[in-house]
């Protein structure tokens, strides 16, 4: 019996949303998911902590959050949008994550 770990079914998960939705962050080679709803676009330079999380409604926030790379959900898109064939080995790019959740 296969059992999937928890990166593996987050990226099914990751990846099925963009099947049927389409052209989004979820499916872009840019994204890299942090659960199956958010990630980090790494099209872009960082940003403060602040500006991060604001694409996500957070607008304040008991922690202090670091700087790094813009958060969206997984539905936005924008016009820097890639899907390269070569990039669909999603497994390898679920292996270079150091966090997850489903
Ligand atoms: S669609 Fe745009 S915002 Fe989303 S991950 Fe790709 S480059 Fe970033």
């Amino acid at each position: 019996m296969l059992i999937a770990t928890r990166q593996e079914r987050t990226q099914a998960i990751v990846d099925a949303f963009y099947k049927t939705h389409g052209p989004c962050c979820a499916g872009c080679d840019w994204w890299r998911w942090h659960n199956s709803l958010v990630g980090e676009c790494i099209r872009t330079e960082p940003v403060t902590g602040e500006q991060r999380f604001a694409m996500l409604g957070v607008e304040s926030s008991s922690l202090t959050p670091s700087a790094g790379h813009i958060m969206t959900p997984r539905e936005h898109v924008c016009g820097e949008f890639k899907d390269e064939p070569a990039s669909h080995d999603r497994a390898a790019q679920a292996a270079s994550h150091d966090t997850g959740g489903a």
